[in-house]
């Protein structure tokens, strides 16, 4: 597909390829990313790229809809069925935009909402001071307990009770355990608020049954499809059929304007890929491999927040190693492993340079690495860490990391859906 690109933009073409080789040759451990297949590639560089679609299949304001209705009505039975929810909107164009349209859908500004603090894991949109969410709404974060590094359900009762929130929200971004949704809307329930689930990251351990699904806890749930659920950059809500006419106004015309539609043909594959064994089998490991991960980092003597992992992803607290995330991440980095820097709980330093470092799984799995590959993949970043100031040996570091990918190149086409599947 890129190879016409040299022709036309010798420029753009060749920073692509750079980012090709840099993703297909670096250990890519941020848990938010993931490689997609080619089908999911090909969905969304088509010519969908080209049609204005605004309003909903049957309802648009522009002709020429006769295949984009059938697009977006095929995606959204296929997120119904996959998340088993009553309404599917597949339009927002991001996990951000999709929590603004939840939560336009149900409260007013000026409204109290209630999200896990942004420096204990939560997103930004979930009420964060520097997120728009904290100006229009009036926002109170609750923590994660600093002991255990886990949600303290007693105290979230407390604060709901305290301090009314029409809106609750449960979910992470930085959280390795799995979350109780159903308890998220029994204290949501007891104060009279909505709760709103927001799975981007664990959206494919949801589908494929590891974790527990919010959607018959919550009133709306929100996600990205591009993170565990392995699909193009967008985001999706899935609601009760109450709420379906408030979430479809609340997205266009409330907060959008067309539909990024090849965005939305590509998210259609993806939902049909994950609805596969091959996908909840690609899940399993996924969770297999950060605990094998998980295991390994503690046995060499890193500090896990919660002390463990229940998800794909590890948060590292390195203040006992005396090395600055930032730090950390950058000579991790330089060794062909791919982190983020990330702030932990009660974190005393920054959010610009934070103690924590956030690692997961989804991409390694995605290239076919298993436990083994994840312990050996521990060892490499003891061994970056133990040397952060020894240049060569963080180079050293770099060419097993890519004798590593060497051995499980990006795979190409990793899923075909069957047929009775994906109607
Ligand atoms: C990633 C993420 C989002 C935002 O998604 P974008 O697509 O980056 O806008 C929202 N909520 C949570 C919990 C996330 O992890």
């Amino acid at each position: 597909m890129t190879n016409a690109l040299e022709q036309y933009d010798p420029q753009i073409y060749e920073l692509i390829r750079q980012e090709q080789a840099r993703q297909s040759g670096a250990i890519r451990l941020i848990p938010s990313e993931n490689y997609v297949s080619r089908a999911v590639m090909l969905a969304s560089g088509g010519c969908l790229t080209n049609k204005y679609a605004e309003g909903y299949p049957g309802r648009r304001y522009y002709e020429g809809q006769q295949v984009t209705d059938l697009i977006e009505k095929m995606a959204r039975q296929r997120a119904k069925k996959l998340f088993k929810a009553d309404h599917a909107n597949v339009q927002p164009y991001s996990g951000s935009v999709a929590n603004l349209a939840a939560y336009a859908a149900l409260i007013q500004p000026g409204d109290t909402i209630m999200g896990m603090s942004h420096i204990d894991g939560g997103h930004l949109t979930h009420g964060g001071k520097v997120s728009l969410t904290s100006k229009f709404f009036k926002s109170v974060s609750y923590p994660v307990n600093p002991d255990t590094g886990r949600i303290d359900f007693d105290h979230l009762a407390e604060l709901a009770k305290k301090h009314r929130p029409k809106l609750i929200i449960s979910g992470a971004t930085a959280y390795p355990r799995e979350i109780d949704f159903e308890i998220f809307g029994q204290i949501a329930g007891d104060v009279g608020a909505y709760h709103i689930s927001d799975i981007a990251h664990i959206a494919g351990l949801v589908v494929a049954g590891i974790h527990k699904s919010p959607v018959p806890y919550a009133d709306i749930v929100s996600t990205t499809t591009h993170k565990t659920l392995r699909g193009p950059r967008g985001g999706m809500l899935l609601c009760k059929a109450e709420h379906a006419a408030a979430v479809n106004r609340a997205v266009f015309p409330g907060l959008q304007g067309g539909p990024h539609m090849h965005t939305m043909t590509a998210v259609a594959v993806a939902l049909a890929e994950a609805d596969t064994p091959e996908f909840i089998a690609y899940a399993r490991q996924i969770v297999k491999n950060a605990k094998a991960l998980a295991e390994m980092l503690l046995e060499y003597g890193f500090n896990l927040m919660s002390g463990g992992t229940d998800n794909h992803l590890i948060l590292i607290d390195l203040r006992n190693k005396n090395i600055p995330g930032k730090k950390l991440a950058k000579a991790l980095d330089r060794a062909r492993i791919v982190t983020n820097y990330n702030s932990i709980p009660n974190d005393p330093s920054p959010p610009a340079n934070p103690s924590g470092l956030r690692i997961g799984t989804p991409a390694i799995t995605t290239r076919g690495m298993k436990e083994d590959q994840a312990r050996e993949i521990a060892g490499l970043i003891n061994k970056v860490a133990e040397n952060i100031d020894n240049e060569s040996a963080i180079e050293e570091v770099g060419k097993e990391a890519l004798l590593l990918c060497s051995q499980f190149p990006v795979p190409d086409h990793f899923i075909i859906p069957n047929k009775s599947n994906s109607k």
